[in-house]
This record gives C-alpha cells, sequence and structure tokens, in this order.
C-alpha cells in the first residue's frame, strides 16, 4: 500500500467508528506519530495534509523539527524525564505525558522562563498494568488540582494508553475509564472552564477510541511503517 492509501484506509475507519458511535467527524483530531520515521516520509505526511505530529524522544525528532518546525504543530507523546523538559517546551506546544508533579513543576518553570504556555495531557494508567506510566486514577483529582495552580501550563484533557490487545474490543474499559474519570474532574468543577480533550488510541484500538469519545487519536504504525 502507498502512503496515499494508508490514509484513505484510515479516513475511512475513523468515518465508520464516527458514524457508529453518533459523533461527527471534526470532534476527532489525528496526530501522525512519526517517531519511526525520518524526514522524507515526514515531509510526505506533511504534504498529504497532516499538521500535528507526535514525536516521543526529542534526541529523534530533532533532525525533523529543525527542518520543518513551523509547519507543523508538535506533541509530545512520550515519557518525559525532568531533565528533559528543557528540549521540549517551546518546542512542543503541545505535551501529553504529565503524570507526576515534579514534571509539571519543571514545565511550568521553563514555560514562564521562555513566555509560552504548554498545553498539557494528564496521562493515567487507567489499565493498571505495570509497565505503563501515568497516575494511578484515585491519584488523578488531587494531583489535577495541584496542577491547576501552576502558571504556563493549561490542562487540556487526559490521555492514556491501552494494553495491546489482539481483540482491540477488549482495550473498550480503558478508553470508557478515561472518559468517565474526564467526567468526574469536570463535575468536580477542578478547572475553571470543563475540559474536553480525551488522547486515546492507536494504530491497533484507535476505532474503539473513538467510539468511546476520543478526540485525538495517536497514529503511527497505521499510517507510517517502519523504515
Ligand atoms: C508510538 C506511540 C504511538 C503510536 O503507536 P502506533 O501503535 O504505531 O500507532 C501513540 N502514542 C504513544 C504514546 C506512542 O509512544
Amino acid at each position: 500500500m502507498t502512503l496515499t492509501d494508508r490514509i484513505a484506509d484510515v479516513e475511512r475507519r475513523i468515518e465508520a467508528a464516527c458514524a457508529r458511535s453518533g459523533r461527527s467527524r471534526e470532534e476527532v483530531q489525528v496526530v501522525a506519530v512519526t517517531k519511526y520515521v525520518s524526514l522524507d516520509p515526514t515531509q510526505e505526511i506533511l504534504q498529504a495534509g497532516f499538521r500535528h505530529l507526535g514525536e516521543n524522544r526529542w534526541q529523534d525528532a530533532r533532525e525533523k523539527w529543525e527542518a520543518i518546525q513551523e509547519e507543523a504543530i508538535w506533541h509530545f507523546i512520550g515519557h518525559l524525564q525532568t531533565n528533559k523538559v528543557k528540549d521540549v517546551v517551546g518546542r512542543f506546544p503541545y505535551i501529553h505525558s504529565v503524570d507526576r508533579l515534579s514534571l509539571a513543576q519543571e514545565i511550568s518553570r521553563k514555560a514562564v522562563e521562555r513566555g509560552v504556555t504548554v498545553n498539557v495531557y494528564l496521562q493515567v494508567n487507567v489499565s493498571g498494568e505495570e509497565s505503563k506510566y501515568g497516575l494511578a486514577p484515585e491519584k488523578l483529582l488531587p494531583f489535577a488540582r495541584d496542577v491547576r495552580e501552576l502558571p504556563g501550563l493549561a490542562v487540556i484533557g487526559l490521555m492514556t494508553m491501552a494494553p495491546y490487545e489482539a481483540e482491540p474490543e477488549e482495550t473498550r474499559p480503558v478508553f470508557r475509564g478515561l472518559r468517565e474519570l474526564r467526567n468526574e474532574l469536570n463535575r468536580a468543577a477542578v478547572f475553571s472552564e470543563p475540559i474536553t480533550g480525551l488522547s486515546m488510541g492507536m494504530s491497533n484500538d484507535f476505532e474503539v477510541a473513538i467510539e468511546e469519545g476520543a478526540t485525538l487519536v495517536r497514529l503511527g504504525s497505521v499510517l507510517l511503517r517502519s523504515e
């Protein structure tokens, strides 16, 4: 399959998932995850009309970022070490992996220093898998209240990763759980405005995530096969 074919196939599957769940296609943003590929395929994906790109390590993103920074909107989706925050803030307007206070504080500090506001998702380990980063669900509410007080950072939603399942349907409780957590935060009026974002769904499970309310899916291998 060519890139054009893969994009068309993904688009058809997104539209079908939206239709099945009574959602409109505009509610779902695709972030093309370019972490597996070099500059050329990344430029191709931009030319195909994608603007939001996801990367999970600055070292891997650097060459691409330097070449095409202005043409894309950059999302940092991977686990972020506190000592790497300096590489990310100011380059990536979105960070999807905020899962501890020390990290949020460092993002805040660098954002204020650099005069930017970083849009963040709080990452929750809904599945409870030990190998996954993210906050335990019961820690989310107090954590969100602490993060709310920090300048230079705006919480726009929640993020999770589901375990890989041979049968994607089995990821549904994880995505539903994240949606319920978002609704709980809003019922508790933790933020001055309700948050809407749900960053959930990857190549293997994005259709289920969309059915459960994903506002953003992070798609790597289904679009950009590794080189
Ligand atoms: C790599 C990665 C993705 C994309 O994964 P695919 O399964 O290739 O679509 C999405 N989210 C995060 C956090 C990732 O690290």
